[in-house]
């Protein structure tokens, strides 16, 4: 797991709004995932981290200055059916009940169209779109079963537009991100369960700073309406939002948030 900048939101929230809620985060031990674990945890939830590497309990509580009880992590690879089963059918016999999933697991890698291999191409769908579809189909009938559930899956400006840094394979998944929100978002409202995608543009996460080297970072978003690399939990403020119940009148929505990047 990397040391990430810009985890905490400087301002409180309320730390009540998400009592007794249990959230799963996939690819939570990073980045902006990391950083949901956080904002969801200081409204009162309980969260537990999918990701290849599971951190232990004591180490993410210290790095996220949380209760230990309040997290927990299991390593999870999103693209294989049978350890995400085995990791809901345990998070499910512990907590009784599953709240909220947020689909945050996802590689980018900057692949030349020409260059990527059938392997390649099949690995950025499988994290990207497959491991998502398997977290929500795998958590439906909990948050059927409960009458609500917020799911929030991490699609990028990739979706609406191009990806920047990331390859044709990128772009490819994160547009079927938003089709598989939108699609699913149809069919559980009437469960009291909403399906909404973030997209984010540049964030500081180990997977941008991954792909361009720290001078091309600040300088590709120099030109932005705000200008300057977004922080992991000013997304996360937004996914801890989408979660909650004053989101409860927004589903199917992908929601924006890069800076004002899309509009120049
Ligand atoms: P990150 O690399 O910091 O974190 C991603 C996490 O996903 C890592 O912990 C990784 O181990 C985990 N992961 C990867 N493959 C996995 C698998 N098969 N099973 C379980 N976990 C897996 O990246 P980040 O920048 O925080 O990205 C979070 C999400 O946001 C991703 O879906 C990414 O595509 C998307 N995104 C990132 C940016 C950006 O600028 N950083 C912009 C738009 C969208």
């Amino acid at each position: 797991m990397t040391a990430d900048v810009g985890l905490h939101a400087p301002t409180s929230a309320d730390s009540t709004e998400l009592e007794g809620r249990v959230a799963i985060v996939t690819g939570g031990a990073s980045g902006m995932g990391l950083a949901t674990v956080h904002a969801l945890v200081r409204r009162g939830a309980t969260v537990a981290v999918l990701d290849l590497s599971a951190p232990g309990r004591a180490e993410l509580a210290s790095m996220l200055d949380v209760p230990a009880d309040r997290v927990q992590s299991l390593a999870v690879d999103v693209t294989n059916g049978e350890q995400v089963d085995r990791a809901f059918a345990s998070l499910l016999a512990e907590h009784s009940r599953l709240d909220i999933l947020v689909n945050a697991a996802g590689i980018a890698p900057a692949t030349s169209f020409e260059d990527i291999t059938d392997d390649e191409w099949c690995r950025v769908l499988a994290v990207n779109v497959n491991g998502t579809f398997l977290c929500c189909q795998r958590v439906l009938p909990a948050m059927r079963y409960g009458r609500w559930g917020r799911i929030v899956n991490f699609s990028s400006t990739a979706g609406k537009t191009i990806s920047t840094v990331g390859g044709a394979h990128y772009t490819t998944a994160k547009h079927g991100v938003l089709g598989l929100t939108r699609h699913l978002a149809t069919a559980c409202g009437p469960d009291g369960v909403t399906v909404n995608a973030v997209c984010p543009g540049l964030i500081d996460t180990p997977m941008a700073r991954g792909l361009l080297p720290d001078a091309s970072l600040e300088r590709a978003t120099r030109s932005f309406p705000v200008p300057r690399v977004g922080l992991p939990w000013e997304v996360a403020e937004l996914v801890a939002f989408l979660a909650s119940d004053r989101a409860a009148y927004i589903t199917g929505a992908a929601v924006d948030i890069n800076g004002g990047d899309l509009i120049v």
